[in-house]
This record gives C-alpha cells, sequence and structure tokens, in this order.
C-alpha cells in the first residue's frame, strides 16, 4: 500500500473496490486501486469524442473511416471494463488508441504551430478524490494522455509544460519520440494555408472549423461506480506564441468528480477557458441539483454560444446518463454501456 496525502473526506465518493492504492501530490488516504471493480457490479458508460466541428466536406469514406475509429476506441474500453477495469485506466487506454490515429488532431496527426511545430497538451481528471493532471506545449512525448497520467500519480504538480514537462515524462519512462513522428502532410498543409490567410489580417479562430478541430477525449464511469475524464489535443492550426487552449485546463477542458459529472470538451478553447464549461457542468448539477443534459445544454447552448464559442462536450454522471451537447454542426462522438454499443455518430 503507497501512502498518500488528504485532508478530504473520500467517504461516499469512493467506491472500496480492490486493496492496492493510487498515489496523489496531496493526501495521506488510501485509495483503492483501480484495477479491480467487480464486474457487473453497478454497470458501466463509457462516452468519447474525436472534436466538433462543421465536417460538411467529408466523404462518405472519410465518415466511414471515422465511425470505424470511434467504434474500435469504445470495444476498447469496453473489452477492459469488461475485465474490470478502472474509468481511470480505461480513459487512458482509449484516448492514447485515438492519440495514434492521424486523423485525429492529438499525438499522431496533431496540428501544425505557426512555427511548424506539434505542440500537444492533455488532461486527465480522476472523479474519486478530484485528483488531476496535465501537460501542455509538449512536442517529443508520444502519448500527452499517459504524460498527464503521470503528473497526477507522481509528481507534486497538476500541471507541466514544455521541456520540463518532456523531461518528467522522460524520467517516468514514458516513450519518448522524434517530433516528426506527429507529422502528417494534410495538417501541414492545413497550416500553410491558414498562415497564407494571416498574411493580411491575424485572426486565430479563422479558417474552415475542419482545420481546427478533431481534438480527442474520454469520459468512464465504471463498475466501481467511479468517473474519469481525459482529453489530449494539439490545439489550433497555426497557434502562435506558446498559445495554450482548455484542453490542459482543469475545469476548462476536463473535469470528474464522482458525485456530479464527469466532461471532457473540444472547440475554440479560449471560450472554454472564459466560461469554465466543464467545471460549471458539474457546479450546476451541485448547486442547482440540475440534470446531466439541463446542465450540459445550459453551458454550450446558453454560455458558450452567447459568448461567441464553437464547440462541445461529453458527459456522463454516476448513474450512467450521459449528455452529447455542441453547437457545431458536428462532433465525432460515441457512447456505449455494459458491453453494446449505443450510438456513434459525427453529424446532429
Ligand atoms: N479545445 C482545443 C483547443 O482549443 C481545440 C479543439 O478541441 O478543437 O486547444
Amino acid at each position: 500500500m503507497k501512502k498518500i496525502t488528504s485532508a478530504i473526506i473520500l467517504s461516499g465518493l469512493i467506491a472500496g473496490c480492490g486493496s492496492d492504492t493510487i498515489k496523489t501530490q496531496t493526501n495521506t488516504k488510501s485509495l483503492p486501486e483501480t484495477a479491480s471493480c467487480p464486474t457487473g457490479k453497478y454497470g458501466y458508460t463509457i462516452a468519447i469524442h474525436g472534436g466538433a466541428g462543421v465536417m460538411a466536406n467529408l466523404t462518405e469514406d472519410q465518415q466511414a473511416a471515422h465511425r470505424e475509429t470511434l467504434t474500435a476506441a469504445l470495444r476498447i474500453g469496453t473489452e477492459q471494463l469488461d475485465k474490470g477495469m478502472s474509468a481511470l485506466d480505461v480513459v487512458e487506454q482509449v484516448v492514447m488508441f485515438l492519440e495514434d490515429d492521424p486523423k485525429y488532431n492529438a499525438g499522431k496527426g496533431a496540428v501544425f504551430s505557426a512555427a511548424a511545430e506539434n505542440e500537444l497538451d492533455a488532461s486527465i481528471m480522476d472523479g474519486r478524490d478530484r485528483n488531476a493532471g496535465s501537460v501542455a506545449g509538449v512536442k517529443t512525448v508520444r502519448n500527452p494522455i499517459r504524460a498527464a497520467r503521470a503528473v497526477m500519480e507522481n509528481s507534486r504538480h497538476v500541471m507541466l509544460q514544455g521541456d520540463g514537462a518532456e523531461s518528467f515524462a522522460a524520467d517516468q519512462g514514458l516513450a519518448i519520440v522524434e517530433p516528426a513522428y506527429f507529422h502528417t502532410d494534410h495538417r501541414y498543409i492545413q497550416m500553410q494555408q491558414k498562415l497564407e490567410r494571416q498574411k493580411s489580417e491575424y485572426r486565430p479562430f479563422d479558417g474552415p472549423a475542419s482545420t481546427r478541430f478533431g481534438t480527442v477525449g474520454a469520459v468512464v464511469l465504471d463498475n466501481c461506480g467511479n468517473l474519469a475524464a481525459g482529453t489530449s489535443t494539439g490545439g489550433l492550426t497555426a497557434k502562435k506564441w506558446g498559445r495554450v487552449g482548455d484542453t490542459p485546463i482543469i475545469g476548462a477542458g476536463t473535469y470528474a468528480d464522482n458525485r456530479y459529472c464527469a466532461i471532457s470538451s473540444t472547440g475554440t478553447g479560449e471560450y472554454f477557458i472564459r466560461a469554465s464549461i466543464a467545471r460549471d457542468v458539474c457546479a450546476r448539477r451541485q448547486y442547482l441539483g440540475e440534470s446531466l443534459k439541463d446542465a450540459s445544454d445550459h453551458m454550450i447552448h446558453g454560455v458558450l454560444t452567447d459568448m461567441g464559442g464553437d464547440g462541445g462536450i461529453i458527459a456522463i454522471d454516476a448513474d450512467g446518463n450521459h449528455a452529447f451537447s455542441f453547437n457545431t454542426p458536428g462532433m465525432y462522438r460515441g457512447l456505449a454501456r455494459n458491453g453494446r454499443i449505443e450510438e456513434v455518430e459525427i453529424y446532429e
């Protein structure tokens, strides 16, 4: 049993599954090991996304390819949950799978910055104790979601960025790659086109939404009744000046609290940060007693839309309810419950 420190009263939040512990930066309490939820005890739910946007020009083949990948990601998640794996482990595995897929703006296939680099952001949160970790602006970590989890579990911090985050990831024994690993031609061309358009006027959010979206995320309720959320992205095409979006910001891009909800966001991150979208969905449930769907729709179709922002969220709660809320024409998304894939959709 590893010792962890906490002043937080965890009873009631944490289902008592298994015997081992995880390590956090601020607790003295022991959390139950995550990988031993008895199968079928509560029933599980997994929701995933691959970004939100216009997606108007997708060919039939491209749509089919996305549906296939989202289905495969859900299968990985359901197989693991069937075996009793924890929400946290499943979030990590499913996000890793999507990071490795070049279709998405995360890991391999991430968008390029104006300096022709791939700068990756990711975060993860454990709904049992609201422990969280994130990395921003990493250029050599193959799977940023793994680095985020390592920050959460093996450092005293929540967020690491840049070179420091990379050396931490290397010290943790995570896979480190050459920056060229993340390169895809279509993302490189998107960046060149955007820079060309920006020659006349700098408009950070300009351009076809297909060049801005493709972030990936997962929210999971496991058989122990625990929630977890994770999100990973390359950010915005042709971003400058070390720009960081909502994805690594806990409360904006990612949030999980066993009592209220688990959220992963996608869209123009500046708005998600300004509106604390992910945390506020949970807060509306906490303070106003709203349903997951009402709270999600309020934040996306009310708050985000009123501010002029675009994007969406995937949300689940500890009762297995889910909500997909987005104000863009489409959001790559999927849902599975208790071994059954219930939804894989792109458009409204
Ligand atoms: N939210 C991400 C960011 O702003 C981008 C996205 O989800 O498409 O960095």
